[in-house]
């Protein structure tokens, strides 16, 4: 299949490092002249340009841009494309784009790999980044059943579960199991900062495997945090007042040295904590 690629960073480049693996043809487009360079030079796509026109014999273009620019590609894009060539995007939300892109392109379909690292941009495209993750895909009633079956079956030989779910759904999920941990990891980095110099210089030789773990999602790319919060506003808020909620809750235990309700918390977490991550 003639595959285009826009946006060839964390995501958009390993996209197309699976799709080489599977013998696609590979139509790369990025922001940058040397981006597209380097991803031909590694042979991460077979051919790049930063014009979008470059994508015009394509079957299905893969828009991995930043979110705010995924809607203003894809109206270029519906100038170049042949009328029957489906498109995609993988942006971390979905309602603030589905329906628009549809409009704009009918033979649109919205996806999601729930995958990704701390870094991005050409540097951090890699092998086998979605091995083992989930993939949703995020129909409307207008969607094409065609456009549905073809973008499952190029993500089916990528060792990842595709899962469907509409827009909405997927963003008031993500709101709990992504989007919340990068503000609540974010905040946590930025207050573990504030120590005299001291403190915060063993603090920073102490820190270990459970402060690189919680640390890790809110110390990624900037602009993609941002983008959640400004695409997903609204379930992203009301996760995070729950969150308040639960935080005040447990200073109140710290504070009445309420142990035993504090040892109930942590009892309640490890039990719930099971089926978001087994
Ligand atoms: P990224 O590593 O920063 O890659 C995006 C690339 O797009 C940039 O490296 C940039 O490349 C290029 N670009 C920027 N603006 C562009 C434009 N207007 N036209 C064409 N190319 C442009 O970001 P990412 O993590 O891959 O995220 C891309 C998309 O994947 C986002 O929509 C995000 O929501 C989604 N996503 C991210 C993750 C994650 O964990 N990171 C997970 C799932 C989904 P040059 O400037 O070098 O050309």
């Amino acid at each position: 299949m003639k595959i285009g690629i826009v946006g060839l960073g964390l995501i958009g480049g390993s996209l197309a490092l699976e799709f080489g693996k599977q013998g696609h043809e590979l139509w790369g487009s990025s922001r940058s002249a040397a981006t597209c360079q380097i991803a031909v030079d590694r042979h991460v796509v077979h051919r790049a340009s930063p014009d979008l026109a470059s994508l015009a014999p394509v079957d299905i273009a893969f828009i991995c841009t930043p979110i705010p620019y995924v809607l203003p590609t894809l109206k270029t894009l519906a100038g170049i494309l042949r009328p029957e060539a489906i498109a995609t995007d993988v942006a971390s939300v979905k309602g603030a784009i589905v329906t628009a892109a549809t409009e704009l392109w009918p033979n649109f379909v919205g996806g999601h790999p729930m995958a990704g690292t701390t870094q991005q941009g050409i540097d951090a495209a890699q092998f086998d980044l979605f091995a083992g993750c989930t993939y949703v895909i995020t129909p409307v009633k207008q969607t094409q059943p065609e456009a549905i079956s073809t973008l499952e079956s190029l993500m089916q030989p990528l060792n990842l579960t595709v899962v469907t779910a509409a827009p909405e759904i997927h963003d008031a999920a993500v709101a709990w199991i992504s989007h919340l941990p990068a503000m609540v990891s974010a905040a946590l980095v930025t207050a573990c900062g504030t120590p005299p110099p001291e403190e915060l210089q063993l603090a920073q030789q102490l820190a270990s495997s459970g402060f690189r773990d919680t640390s890790r999602v809110g110390g990624g790319n900037p602009e993609l945090g941002t983008a959640m919060a400004q695409f997903n506003r609204e379930a992203l808020l009301r996760s995070l007042y729950t969150y308040r909620d639960r935080l005040d809750g447990l200073i109140q235990l710290v504070e009445a040295e309420d142990w035993s309700g504090l040892f109930e918390l942590f009892q309640q977490a490890r039990v719930w904590r099971v089926p978001f991550v087994e």
